[in-house]
């Protein structure tokens, strides 16, 4: 199995939230390391039973383990992984979760590529607005990893194995198989890097993060139309609550207002001007 250990060193600072959760219902926890987001999806008054959505950074395992202790006790049980997609800071540190936990994994058919070893992901686009992040894109670990042994497609039905009451929503073009989660109890939106809530700029690079619905991250968005109806498919569903890849939580008013603006005005806020992957009509 493939790994990547260089990140660490590259990235600059560490997010005030590092290492720390946001419950944003009882059975959805919002964990933060570093500068990535992970879910822990079930209920610690109900049952000892999770499932993980998203992998998180690379070294990370020890403290998104710790933190599943703590909210599940120490006999916690891990059942399953949904990934919403394969970018090195969603699977960083899966093949050390699957080492300790053996699970399994499930995504998108179409992102299996970059995790079977097959394909590894297009090289980050440099050329893009944005930064610090754009300029040390170049060097972030694109090498597909191989955990064929656990991997398995996500239903077609649409339901997500171990999250009774979710569905997946296939949300293309920041990645092909990008998918969202949803729950219509309560109108929970897990949205991977469809969007995000936390500013382009600053993702690698702010302490203190405003909320806002800003558009998927640059560097690695490949498929900007795609990008922009996966975007107005998820307003569609009009979530009261949601959670991405990056950022806080966001919910109520300043997510159906920034969602819907985003939709709308997603060629002025979220694609760059130029770009290898700019090719939008
Ligand atoms: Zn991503
Ligand atoms: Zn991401």
């Amino acid at each position: 199995m493939e790994r990547s250990s260089a990140t660490e060193s590259i990235l600059p600072m560490t997010s005030i939230r590092s290492g720390s959760g946001i419950e944003l219902t009882p059975d959805v926890y919002c964990y933060t390391v570093q500068i990535a987001n992970v879910f822990f999806i079930g209920n610690p008054e109900v049952s000892n039973e999770w499932v993980l959505v998203d992998a998180g950074m690379p070294h990370s395992t020890n403290k998104i383990l710790k933190a599943a202790e703590n909210r599940f006790g120490p006999d916690h049980q891990l059942k399953a992984i949904i990934l919403t997609h394969g970018h090195f800071d969603h699977v960083g540190s899966l093949i050390d979760i699957l080492e300790q936990y053996n699970v399994p994994v499930y995504a998108h058919p179409l992102e299996f590529p970059y995790l079977t070893g097959a394909t590894d992901y297009p090289q980050p686009d440099t050329s893009v607005q944005g930064g610090v992040v754009a300029k040390i894109s170049g060097i972030f670990p694109v090498k597909a990893i191989d955990i064929s042994a656990h991997l398995h497609e996500l239903p077609s039905d649409g339901s997500v194995p171990g999250m009774p009451g979710w569905q997946w929503i296939h949300t293309p073009g920041h990645s092909e198989g990008h998918v969202s989660l949803f729950r219509e109890q309560g109108r929970v939106l897990i949205a991977g890097d469809a969007f995000v809530t936390v500013k382009q700029d600053s993702l690698y690079k702010v302490l203190r993060q405003k909320k806002a619905i800003h558009g998927p991250p640059v560097y690695l968005t490949t498929n900007w139309r795609a990008a922009w109806e996966s975007v107005c498919k998820l307003a569609d569903f009009e979530p009261s609550i949601a959670a991405t890849g990056h950022g806080k939580p966001v919910r109520g008013a300043a997510l159906a207002r920034g969602l819907v603006s985003l939709a709308e005005n997603f060629q002025k806020e979220a694609v760059p001007a130029h770009g290898k992957y700019v090719h939008t009509k």
